[in-house]
C-alpha cells in the first residue's frame, strides 16, 4: 500500500516501509523472517531490482523488525544501520534485554511471540546515535527513543514531515495512538513518546498499526497529554 508517492508499507506482521528516491530504495525495518520475496515484489512493482536496495535502517533488534534483514543483505548490497546499543544484539553478540511485561500486556505479548519466527543475526554496517543524519528524504534525523529497548530509534524526516516511530509508539485498531508496549523500561518509553510528540510532522509510520497520514503530531500531542 502506498502512503504517499515513493513510500510504501509492506503489510505483514512486522511492518516494513519501503522508500524510493530516484533509483535508490531504503527500507525502514525489515519485517519478519521470510519477508524478502515480498520486499522484492514491492521493489519489482516499482521497476526496481534487488541491487537497488541501498539502505536498511532497523529501529530496534526485535525479530518482527529485523527478521528479514539477514536474508535481504544476502542478495543485495544494502548497508544496514541501527543504534549502537542495538547493534551487538542484532549481530548476535549480546543477549537481548528482558522486557517488563505487565499483566494487561501478557496475553498480547504471548500472541505476538507466537506469531514471530526467530530472527537470524544480521550485519550492522553503521552504528547510529541520537542526532545523526541519514541521507534520506532530504535528511533524516535519528531520534534516540529508549524504553521499548535501550537503543530504539525513531526516524524524523522534517523536509517530508514524516516520522517513523519503530515501537516507541503504536496505533491501535480503534485508531488511537499510544506509547509503545512490551517495554524494557516503561517510564523511559513514556518519556521518549513525549519527546516524539514535540516534533512537527504530518505522517506517522508505526511499527504496529496503520500509518497516520495527516495531522499526526496533533494525535501524538493528545496522547502525550493523556500520559500526564
Ligand atoms: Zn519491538
Ligand atoms: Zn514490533
Amino acid at each position: 500500500m502506498e502512503i504517499f508517492p515513493g513510500l510504501w508499507i509492506i503489510e505483514r506482521h512486522g511492518q516494513a516501509y519501503l522508500y524510493r528516491e530516484a533509483d535508490r530504495f531504503t527500507l525502514v525495518d525489515a519485517g519478519i523472517t521470510g519477508i524478502a520475496p515480498k520486499i522484492f515484489d514491492a521493489l519489482g512493482a516499482q521497476g526496481g531490482r534487488p541491487e537497488q536496495l541501498h539502505t536498511i535502517i532497523l529501529t530496534h533488534h526485535h525479530a518482527d523488525h529485523m527478521g528479514g534483514c539477514a536474508e535481504l543483505v544476502e542478495s543485495t548490497d544494502a548497508q544496514v544501520m541501527a543504534h549502537a546499543l542495538e547493534a551487538p544484539v542484532i549481530r548476535g553478540d549480546q543477549q537481548p534485554p528482558e522486557a517488563q511485561i505487565t499483566e494487561i500486556e501478557r496475553p498480547f505479548h504471548e500472541q505476538a511471540v507466537k506469531a514471530t519466527p526467530p530472527a537470524a543475526p544480521a550485519r550492522v554496517d553503521r552504528e547510529l546515535d541520537d542526532g545523526d543524519e541519514i541521507d534520506l528524504g532530504g535528511g533524516a534525523l535519528v531520534v534516540h527513543v529508549p524504553g521499548h529497548t535501550p537503543g530504539s530509534i525513531a526516524l524524523y524526516l522534517p523536509a517530508k514531515r514524516v516520522l517513523f516511530t519503530g515501537d516507541a509508539a503504536a496505533r491501535l485498531p480503534d485508531d488511537r495512538v499510544i506509547a509503545g508496549v512490551f517495554n524494557v523500561d516503561p517510564a523511559q518509553t513514556r518519556e521518549s513518546f513525549c519527546k516524539l510528540a514535540e516534533l512537527d510532522f504530518d505522517v506517522a509510520c508505526f511499527g504496529h498499526g496503520k500509518p497516520l497520514d495527516k495531522d499526526a503530531s496533533r494525535a501524538f500531542r493528545r496522547a502525550a497529554e493523556r500520559l500526564g
